[in-house]
Order: C-alpha cells, then structure tokens, then sequence
C-alpha cells in the first residue's frame, strides 16, 4: 500500500508539492533492482513528495510495446532495452488487450513501493506517443491512425495501469510527449479521457517541449494552441510542461491571472537538457511566477523532463534546488497571505 502521505490530498496551505517526471540516471544494466533503491532514495533524498521507481530499464516507448501482445521489438529484449538497434517497435497483429506481460514492469515498480519513504507513482507511456514510435505490419488495423488501434492500445495500457494500482502505486501518470509535435488531436483526446475513465486513480499527463506553438487540431479543423488542446482533455487531474528549457510556455499561464486553471499544472522548472545547475533564485522567480498565474494551490514543482541523460550528482542537486525553492514560495506566500488577513 502506498503510505498515507499527503501528496494531492489533505495538502496543507502554505505546502507546495514536489514531483519527479520520471527516468532516474541510474541504470538496471549496471546496478540490477539496487538500481531502483538507489533512485527512490535519491528523489526522496532530495525532496521530491512524489517519486518514481526511477524507469531504470531505459527507453520507454520499446518497453511499453514489450509489454503489449500484438507488438514486436526485434532484438530488443524487455531487460535492458537498447534503443540503438536500429530496430524500433512493429506492430505485427492485432492487439490483445486481455493479456500484458508486465511482470518486470510490475516487479520494479513493487519494490520501490516496499523501499520509498514516499509514494510513488506508477507511469505509462501514452497510446499517441507509442503509435507515433512504431511501424504498422499487420492488415489489423487501417494505419496508425486506425481508432480501434487507440482503443485496443488503450485499454491494454488501462490493464497495466491496474496492475500497477494493485501493488500500490500511489497514482498514474501518462508521458505523451508527441502530444506536442502535432499527432492528431482527436485521437490523443479521445485515448486520454478513454484511459482517464478506466483507471481508477489520480491521473497526471506529462507532455514535453514547445506547448506555446500552434497545431492544427483534428476536431475543429483550426489552428490551436498545444497547451490549450491538452487543458481540455477531461478527467486528467494535473499535466506537467517545460517551462525552464521552454520559457514560452509561460505565456499560456497569463490566462488563468484572474481565475484558476481546469487542472493542476506541472510547473518544470529545472531544465533537464543541461549539466548547468539552476540557482535557487531562479527556479523561485519562475514558481512564484506560475503561482500569481494559476494561484498556488494549482502548483505542482517538477523538473522539465525525466533526468536520465544528466549525471547523477548533478539530477541530485537540481532536484534538491527545486525543492528548496518550491519550499521557499510556499512560505512566501503564506506569510504574505498572513499581513493581509
Ligand atoms: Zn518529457
């Protein structure tokens, strides 16, 4: 069971939680399961409220489609998956989504549960970003645009996402970082809220990169913004952006100034492309910034992306920068709230 801590429920007022994405730099291949260890101690270490089993197992669209019959990831076993193949995921027959073999997946994420001082959340890798990797070799489905191939993916992922429930994960949370260069949007909405439906927890969706820009939504034939197409997926409780590496993204929150968004937001505020640690300051400026915006109790802190590809040390650092400035405007503001009472 995850402990009863009180990450989206019970938050005190002057509190402002603090979350990972997700990949850990500490890898399976190197460490075995002390690989997991070692990533919920760090994120808890640091102070994230909410961690992760650290995805050590590497690239997580080739090992979500290992999981999920109906998918074929030539030479590239579920242990320690190798995204230099060459290869990728085919699709080579209809998905069954009765059957998943998620026992690894299942077993990390148990383990962490047992170990962490904190919850953990247990994370997906949504249907549009699976899709959007993979190569469609079976008369199955239409294209990769087929509705039933949404749907079948879809409710194996709901499959693997009860499971994860069942040994404790505290919530899901869905990574669709293809949302953003522009996959059809009726198809991303229409899995989204399908998967929102049947899992039973509290959903957070992270989407990566430039969410400021337009795409051309699939519904309304116009021209919307990322951000703005994503706000209106239902049933997703929080979804987290870049807004460090991606300071555009900041402008879509100028909108919420005189009222609160219809979900929590995920503010990334360490970048997670760079060695450079951010200064307290900095990190403090753009939380306090998200919260005038959105009103701080619809704050979540987050690093912009998962943080495999810097180095440990540095992962530890910047997540612990975060967490003393997310700390920070919590008590700023409360304090401020408190000469005006
Ligand atoms: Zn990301």
């Amino acid at each position: 069971m995850a402990t009863a801590y009180f990450f989206n429920d019970h938050i005190p007022v002057d509190y402002m939680q603090k979350t990972v994405i997700g990949s850990w730099p500490i890898f399976y291949a190197d460490h075995g399961r002390d690989a997991i260890r070692m990533s919920v101690e760090d994120q808890a270490g640091a102070g994230a409220d909410l961690v992760s089993d650290g995805q050590t197992r590497n690239y997580m669209v080739e090992y979500f489609s290992n999981l999920i019959q109906g998918y074929n990831c030539f030479e590239c076993p579920i242990d320690f998956c190798n995204k230099d193949c060459g290869t990728g995921p085919v699709i080579i027959d209809r998905i069954d989504p009765d059957v998943v073999d998620d026992e690894t997946v299942i077993e990390d994420l148990a383990y962490a549960v047992e170990i962490s001082p904190r919850p953990v959340k247990g994370i997906i890798t949504g249907p549009t970003t699976l899709v959007n990797c993979s190569r469609l070799d079976t008369d199955a489905y239409s294209s990769l645009y087929d509705e039933d191939l949404f749907t079948d993916l879809s409710d194996a992922l709901v499959r693997i996402a009860k499971d994860m429930l069942d040994v404790g994960a505290h919530s899901i949370q869905i990574d669709e970082p293809f949302l953003s260069v522009g996959s059809p949007s009726h198809l991303a909405k229409y899995s989204i809220e399908y998967l929102c439906k049947r899992i039973p927890s509290d959903i957070s969706l992270h989407v990566c990169g430039d969410v400021y820009k337009e795409i051309m939504d699939t519904i309304t034939d116009e021209d919307r913004r990322v951000f703005d197409i994503v706000m209106g997926f239902r049933g997703v409780d929080s979804v987290s952006f870049s807004f460090a590496g991606y300071p555009q993204n900041k402008m879509v929150l100028g909108q919420y100034i005189n009222g609160r968004p219809p979900k929590k937001i995920v503010v990334g505020c360490v970048r997670t492309d760079s060695e450079r640690v951010e200064t307290v300051n900095e990190v403090y400026n753009l939380l306090r910034y998200a919260s005038w915006c959105a009103g701080e109790d619809n704050v979540i802190a987050a690093p912009d992306c998962g943080m495999k590809i810097l180095s440990r040390d540095i992962a530890y650092r910047k997540l612990q920068v975060m967490c003393e400035a997310a700390d920070k405007v919590a008590s700023d503001l409360d304090h401020e709230s408190s000469l005006v009472r």
